[in-house]
């Protein structure tokens, strides 16, 4: 049977490599019907801190990749000790005070098997003493990693290939304690876009801070597994079990993958418009009261029906609350652009008097039956709809660019509605210097 493990050292959050990482060996154990093993790192015990520790728990539990087994190497020095010692009294090793040292093997080729690269073969010239356990008693990383990985059964070690250097250390240590070593896999790293390796100065790394700017964890496990591993075809679109179903080792690309956030926003597009309804609502609530948009007495219908006009349009879900917010107060934010373009004329003033009047009139004020009125008044007016549209749009909005307008005016509510483009209309007519002044709309 297989068996895999993701082995994050915490001594800093879970970020899009190690989550990835994480990714591919679950997605291999699930596939494979093995075992997925979470192997906490923390033998630098001044670096390891609970915080870190949490988080990352937290992000894979939010991401949904449950372990089979979880050790923790804090509570395994004394097996990492007695191998050592082992060493030591078959002669392999020696103390240099209180640490002990694996002494390298003269003249030696070491071998080992990547699947993505094939055999790969290193002179023991090339390589130091490798200390086992250091003075202050805890173990090296190659050290307790190997004794770990044969000892825990792995069967592969898929990782990043920023430790190809560590792997042939490892072999050795394989050898020299009698183990029989796994195959490996070592997955390119992932590049920001200008093709250096991946850091926080391409935007946010931490899993948590993707969580927080509303991306879902089934998008984002949907990004990452394609970050790295070609499905062969252009599907970009794969739930878990699809992932399970067609994910294989064969198809992990060969060369470094690019993070593109614009991607994953995509992805997370096409989530958020084939989610349920009430699940997104739910998921945007908080974020709304958060932002005290909304209180515990908020009106659900309207906010489900409000959410549903948005969610084609939502790459994260914090965006529903920026584009939504002049739903929310009545101090609209303008773009500056829109309004110089649209509202800079008493025309502008006058289209916005007769849309008011006619939106006055309307009894059921629905969005079919507030089009039908407008589309008359196009006709009386005798100009094209996008004339009175366009400066409608704006007023009620902030902007250019939002849902069928019609759709928008019945949400707002006849109320609002009316007393934004009243509003807007007077400043226009009374031209109180509004366009050096625009905060003040
Ligand atoms: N704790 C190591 C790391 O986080 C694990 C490396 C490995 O997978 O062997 O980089």
């Amino acid at each position: 049977m297989p068996v895999v493990r993701f082995a994050p050292s915490p001594t800093g959050f879970l970020h899009i490599g190690g989550a990835r990482t994480c990714l591919f060996n679950w997605l291999y154990a699930r596939s494979t019907k093995g075992k997925f093993i979470l192997r906490i790192e923390d033998t630098d015990i001044t670096r390891s801190g609970s915080k870190y520790l949490e988080e990352i728990l937290e992000s894979l539990k939010w991401m949904g990749l449950d372990w089979d087994e979880i050790y923790y190497q804090s509570k395994r020095f004394d097996i990492y000790r007695q191998h050592a010692r082992k060493l030591l009294d078959e002669g392999k090793a020696y103390k240099d005070e209180e640490a002990i040292i694996y002494k390298i093997p003269e003249d030696a080729k070491i071998r080992f098997f990547d699947v993505l690269r094939g055999e790969i073969a290193v002179d023991t010239e090339q390589l130091k003493d490798q200390v086992m356990i250091k003075s202050d008693g805890s173990p090296a990383y190659n050290f307790c990693c190997v004794v770990d990985d044969a000892l825990m059964g792995m069967t592969h070690i898929i990782r990043g290939d920023d430790h190809i250097a560590n792997t042939p250390k490892q072999i050795m240590l394989y050898e020299a304690l009698g183990f029989k070593s796994p195959k490996f896999v070592h997955i390119p790293m992932i590049h920001g876009e200008d093709g250096s390796r991946m850091s926080k100065r391409h935007g946010a790394t931490a899993i948590s801070e993707y969580k927080k700017q509303g991306y879902l964890p089934e998008a984002l496990v949907n990004y990452l597994a394609l970050l790295g591993w070609n499905p062969g075809t252009n599907k970009e679109i794969f739930n878990k079990d699809t992932l399970i179903k067609e994910f294989s080792l064969k198809r992990v690309n060969k060369t470094a993958a690019v993070f593109d956030i614009n991607r994953l926003s995509w992805v997370n597009g096409q989530y958020i418009k084939a989610m349920d309804i009430e699940k997104l609502t739910r998921l945007i609530v908080p974020r709304l009261k958060e932002k005290e948009y909304i209180k515990d007495d908020y009106d659900e219908d309207w906010l489900k029906g409000l959410i549903d006009l948005y969610k084609t349009r939502l790459p994260t879900l914090d965006h529903f609350a920026n584009l939504a917010e002049f739903f929310f107060t009545d101090n609209v934010r303008y773009d500056q652009e829109a309004v110089d373009k649209f509202l800079n004329s008493d025309n502008a003033a006058h289209c916005l008097e007769k849309f008011k009047q006619a939106l006055e009139k309307t009894e059921l004020f629905e969005h079919k039956v507030i089009e039908e009125n407008i589309r008359d008044l196009v006709k009386d007016m005798g100009i094209k709809a996008g004339e009175l549209i366009h400066p409608v749009r704006v007023a009620l909005t902030g902007g250019t660019v939002s849902p069928g307008i019609f759709e928008v005016i019945e949400f707002l509510g006849k109320e609002k509605a009316v007393s934004r483009l009243e509003k807007v209309a007077k400043k226009i007519r009374s031209r109180s210097a509004m366009f050096d002044k625009l905060k003040e709309l």
